[in-house]
């Protein structure tokens, strides 16, 4: 539910995952498997005329809005829908190419991932925090020889898109618990019905889009239960909190298969904790404080509340978000 900001030189970091994947894959060196996917590319059955299948292995570096594109693309979506006998059918007419080379290309397996994959991720980014919780921490540590403790969910299942399993894109940081059965594991987001030719559920996006605003349109809202007498808040049993969505639903999905809402209940003490320290600390208090020490007033609010600026990048912190919005619902910010 954060969105992903990658760093400026992006491109060039998914080139070299690219570049990464391929050689590894066809065991050579990147001019020989230039040569090689050349070969695969120019074959009959790849209708040139339409750029998008240039190189089906741009893939692997595409972007969610290029990649999901390509899903309508026929000839693409015959190779990733096939089933295994109509997929042979197709490769072999690939003649001198092992027809076990464009499947194998693309396939996913725990060696691969541990040994390409998550080695190239921990090498290049610093990830702070889950992207889909928010919640637990997936940090590198032993700097400079980093070791990782995020895993990579693949947003669209590996088992049902089988070529988006190594989609640079397609790998989102997070937790274990995010990335386990009991949470997402290969729940389908995205559902895609081929008989209509849509994905279900199509404005649910991926964290890494560039329209992504869960942010912006999902709030963390603070409720009062019935145990709550006279708006008494005494125990965090008083309170209950949950994520909102104003005006649309486009993420409803999201919150239900994250189980969002259920999750964060758990931590309801640091919401609490907030209001507790808005009764200690009213506007009068606050003045007192500035007139006492000579410390700007915003200062010691922002001191006193750990608030959260509007531009802050919420993955460097768990909680944040729920800090934030919480903050603006007690009228702190
Ligand atoms: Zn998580």
């Amino acid at each position: 539910m954060i969105k992903i900001n990658y760093p400026k030189n992006i491109e060039e970091l998914t080139e070299e995952y690219y570049n990464r994947i391929i050689t590894k894959k066809f065991n050579c060196p990147p001019k020989d498997s230039k040569n090689i996917i050349k070969k695969i590319c120019d074959e009959k059955w790849l209708n040139k005329k339409d750029k998008n299948l240039e190189n089906i292995f741009n893939i692997l570096k595409e972007k969610d809005e290029e990649f999901k594109e390509l899903f309508k693309n026929k000839t693409l979506k015959q190779i990733v829908l096939a089933k295994p006998e109509e997929l042979k059918e197709l490769l072999d007419e690939f003649g001198e190419i092992d027809s076990s080379t464009i499947t194998d290309i693309f396939k996913y397996s725990g060696k691969f991932q541990n040994e390409v994959i998550t080695e190239f991720f921990t090498k290049n980014f610093d990830f702070t925090t889950c992207y889909y919780c928010n919640k637990d921490l997936i940090l590198n540590f032993n700097a400079p020889k980093k070791t990782s403790t995020f895993q990579l969910d693949h947003f669209y299942d590996k088992g049902k898109y089988p070529y988006l399993a190594l989609s640079f894109y397609n790998l989102i940081p997070s937790c274990s618990t995010c990335n386990s059965s009991k949470v997402k594991g290969s729940k389908d987001c995205f559902k895609y019905d081929s008989r209509v030719g849509k994905f279900e559920n199509e404005t649910c996006k991926i964290p890494n889009h560039k329209d992504f605003d869960f942010d912006q349109k999902v709030k963390f809202r603070l409720f009062l239960t019935e145990s709550c007498k006279d708006s008494n808040i005494k125990n965090k049993d008083n309170i209950e909190i949950k994520l909102k969505e104003h005006y649309s639903n486009e993420y409803d999905k999201y919150i239900k298969v994250f189980q969002l809402n259920e999750r964060y209940q758990a931590h309801k003490d640091i919401v609490f904790e907030m209001i507790k320290n808005a009764e200690l600390y009213p506007e009068s208090r606050l003045k007192e404080l500035q007139d006492l020490t000579g410390i700007p007033y915003q200062q010691i609010k922002q001191d006193i509340f750990s608030l959260i600026d509007d531009n802050a990048d919420l993955s460097k912190e768990p909680f944040s978000k729920l800090k934030r919005d919480m903050a603006y619902e007690l009228g702190l910010i």
